[in-house]
């Protein structure tokens, strides 16, 4: 038990604030005091006080605080009025204390119940039911269908193969001679040198040296007195008295061997060798404008050989209403499908993409690649 400080109340009546805790009466309008709550003036509940702040409080003479009762006050349950822990009848109407059967925290809890239950709310309204999904439906369809009429067909009569072209090539590779270093002879290669070089750095510890290192640590620089104020339903609060260090920051030094380090060259043998590489020189080509084709000679000296072959096709289309012509590239296998001068039907879809060489009903027979 610590000292006792004087709380204070504000009148629900007459709205007079600030009236001592010992006081049961409302000065200004006479009403005693009942649905109240104690508070300390000037601090927020439950806040913590040093020692320098509490100089605004009022303090219960020390040789009077043995006699005064502790308990809080008795609500009593007919006319509402706060009562004194002494008092055994209502100092409002009279009731006997049996009758009543709650204290200032009772009453307090009872009127916080009371609020929470008027804060919940009715009932939820039913969810209005929303518009907005028909309409996505509705764009959802419409985009959908927008799609499948860009991606229709469409095949006109209007074209001709004016010509076709081939391209077919013959990469060449030459054997020569390399003259190379390295760490170690690749397979095939002859040796013609060698000698001791450095192949890499390793760290190696040298020494240790001392070294001074600052460090810091928390260390307790004393204790300081704070309060918490308890309140006793009464008029009255209880002061208690605690203590919590206070910490300062201490720097001290301490010595630290340190690997000092130095960079120790490693040798191995590099060697010089020569070694024939196959390696691409030139191509051989041949194209034409006819059905024909072809591979080119390759005319290879005796240090060449053939590398990868490649060959492209192609076939020139002519729109004889626009008289305007197209190169596509297409699979050697169509190709050969293809005679120069004989009419077709063409089909694309709705923007004039993906263009294929077709029967007269959109079936593709060729492909056609975009040159
Ligand atoms: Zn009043
Ligand atoms: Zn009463």
């Amino acid at each position: 038990m610590g000292r006792l400080v004087i709380g204070y109340w504000d009148c629900p009546y007459c709205d007079t604030k600030g009236i001592r805790g010992d006081k049961s009466v409302c000065p200004n309008c006479g009403q005693r005091r009942g649905h109240v709550r104690f508070y300390l003036k000037g601090n927020a509940q439950n806040q913590e006080l040093r020692e320098k702040d509490t100089k605004d409080l009022e303090y219960v003479l020390q040789e009077k605080e043995k006699y005064v009762n502790r308990n809080p006050d008795w609500y009593c349950s007919f006319c509402e009025t706060l009562n004194s822990d002494n008092a055994e009848t209502c100092q409002g109407c009279g009731a006997s204390r049996s009758q009543s059967d709650k204290n200032y925290f009772q009453m307090l809890e009872h009127l916080k119940e009371l609020e929470q239950a008027q804060a919940q709310p009715v009932s939820a309204a039913p969810a209005k039911r929303s518009k907005l999904p028909l309409v996505l439906i509705a764009a959802a369809l419409l985009i959908v269908g927008f799609f499948l009429f860009m991606n229709g067909k469409v095949t006109s009569g209007d074209y001709e193969i004016s010509g076709v072209r081939w391209e077919r090539s013959i990469q060449i590779s030459q054997n020569r001679l390399y003259h190379e270093t390295g760490w170690s002879v690749p397979p095939g290669a002859s040796v013609t040198g060698q000698k001791s070089e450095i192949h890499h750095y390793d760290q190696v510890v040298d020494h240790y040296e001392d070294r001074e290192v600052q460090r810091s640590r928390q260390v307790i620089d004393g204790y300081e007195t704070y309060y918490t104020y308890t309140d006793l339903g009464n008029g009255m609060f209880d002061q208690v008295a605690h203590q919590r260090p206070i910490y300062k920051t201490e720097y001290y030094t301490v010595t630290e061997q340190r690997p000092v380090y130095v960079q120790v060259p490693r040798y191995q043998t590099k060697y010089q060798y020569d070694i024939w590489r196959w390696t691409p020189s030139r191509t051989a080509d041949a194209e034409g404008d006819d059905q024909f084709p072809y591979w080119p000679e390759t005319n290879l000296q005796s240090d060449e050989r053939e590398e990868e072959r490649t060959e492209a096709y192609f076939v020139d289309i002519l729109n004889t209403k626009k008289n305007e012509t197209a190169r596509y590239r297409v699979s050697p296998t169509d190709w050969t499908l293809l005679v120069p001068g004989s009419p077709v039907y063409i089909t694309t879809n709705r923007f004039g993409a993906d263009p294929c060489i077709s029967d007269e009903n959109g079936i593709p027979l060729v492909q056609l690649n975009n040159y």
